[in-house]
């Protein structure tokens, strides 16, 4: 498939290359070969809705955990709908505000700064069900729930496909599930200690055992879920452990853990210190460049989930951005863009990272553009229309191996160098 596109791109780029020596435009050096992706910093990125709904375990008498109208414990300040309002917020707070890793490379140097995954969680709901009290929060009094039974005893049946059965939502796989399990516990050295945040990853949804409500028990609710529920979001992206050796806090016992897909990643280092999403403690807010692309690739790529809604990312927005006339602009971050790019005649606009797109790149006449890193589609379901070079048939061009540092004038042709660039599954690829 990618060489069926890139066959497409690479005769357009040679007609358009041989319509350059016709006086239209020049275009120089593309080349075929794909390369690494090179993300760089991440400012900011344009949010994809991931619908989650939230559940709250109860035993069958309606007790340990918050319910509709308190915390459990008889305080109406704090009840299950505010306290699912703040789990959302810390989990969106948690992966669009994101820490540098606290680890090097493997190479030494720093990580990029990622500072947004581009997930926006939202709960859903639709007003035309009348079984949705609480505008996807639910509570589901659940007789498997028997809080005398150590979870190191055998977990009562918590399975995806028992706890969904709990209550229609009418929802099925619209949403992702969170079920928030209020107590369990364990004896370790003969002392009963509460689970402090064990999760499970659901196809589909996540269960969780959380410490969050013993804090309420102990009168000081901690909602640290935000990391906790991101991690294993991350799991359903396609993303493996940081660390590679767990000690499980239960039984004291050590594992390997699964590699890291990333490569990016020095995993003896994150053993050590990590803030990464995807390790055990910490404050799971950092991700890297390649665990960003892994994740970033799951959500604007997916046609598979229907609880993540990306349809977003084809609008087109109408104002374009302008590089303005007489300026020389770099981009050295990851863009995500949904409007049109025009360089003005005289500007240079030089792309050193990697960026998506759903819209034209117009060069005009005396105008630059230099692509070093791959540009792609920002759509899911539609390729990008390309760039478009506004050429002059009128004037003769300069020699090839001067376009790069000559300077334009107004009715130069339009100047495209690619140079070591992708571009990937555009309409046209370059077009005059
Ligand atoms: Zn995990």
């Amino acid at each position: 498939m990618e060489n069926l596109i890139w066959f497409k791109f690479c005769s357009r780029t040679c007609f358009a290359l041989i319509f350059s020596l016709c006086c239209t435009c020049f275009l120089l050096n593309a080349q075929s070969q794909s390369n690494p992706y090179k993300i760089c910093k991440v400012d900011n990125t344009i949010k994809t809705k991931v619908y989650v709904n939230i559940h709250f375990i109860l035993t069958e008498d309606g007790k340990c955990n918050y319910t509709a109208f308190d915390n459990g414990l008889g305080n109406t300040n704090i009840t299950g709908l505010t306290v699912a309002q703040e789990v959302i917020d810390a989990m969106n707070s948690k992966t669009n505000q994101m820490e540098p890793m606290k680890t090097k490379k493997p190479d030494g140097t720093d990580h990029p700064h990622i500072k947004s995954s581009g997930t926006e969680y939202v709960l859903y709901s639709e007003p035309s069900n009348s079984n949705d009290l609480y505008h996807g929060v639910w509570f589901h009094n659940y007789d498997k729930y028997d809080t005398t039974i150590s979870i190191s005893d055998g977990d009562p049946n918590f399975s995806y496909e028992e706890l969904l059965a709990l209550n229609p939502t009418g929802y099925g796989d619209k949403v992702y599930h969170i079920f928030l399990i209020g107590v369990r516990w364990y004896i370790k050295d003969g002392i009963r200690n509460y689970s402090i945040g064990g999760t499970s990853f659901l196809q589909g949804g996540q269960r969780v055992h959380n410490g969050w409500y013993e804090q309420e028990l102990l009168g000081s609710p901690v909602y640290g879920l935000g990391g906790i529920l991101n991690h294993e979001f991350g799991h359903l992206t396609g993303l493996s452990h940081t660390v590679w050796v767990y000690t499980d806090p239960l039984t004291g016992q050590t594992y390997k853990n699964t590699v890291a897909l990333a490569s990016d990643i020095d995993k003896d280092a994150e053993v050590v210190e990590s803030n990464n999403v995807m390790t055990y403690g910490g404050s799971q807010a950092a991700l890297s460049a390649e665990q960003f692309r892994i994740w970033r690739d799951f959500l604007l790529k997916n046609t598979t989930y229907k609880f993540i809604d990306n349809t977003n990312l084809c609008i087109k927005k109408p104002n374009p951005i302008i590089i303005p006339m007489g300026s020389n602009v770099v981009w050295d971050s990851y863009l995500e863009l949904d409007r049109q790019v025009i360089v003005e005649p005289t500007a240079t606009l030089r792309i050193t990272c990697d960026i998506r797109t759903n819209s034209r790149i117009t060069v005009m006449r005396g105008g630059k553009l230099i692509v070093q890193a791959s540009i792609s589609n920002l759509c899911p379901t539609e390729f990008w229309p390309g760039i478009e070079v506004w050429g002059n048939p009128n004037k003769p061009h300069p020699p090839l191996e001067e376009i790069e540092n000559r300077l334009l004038t107004f009715d130069d042709p339009g100047v495209v160098i690619l140079k070591a660039a992708t571009l990937s599954k555009p309409v046209d690829g370059v077009f005059t």
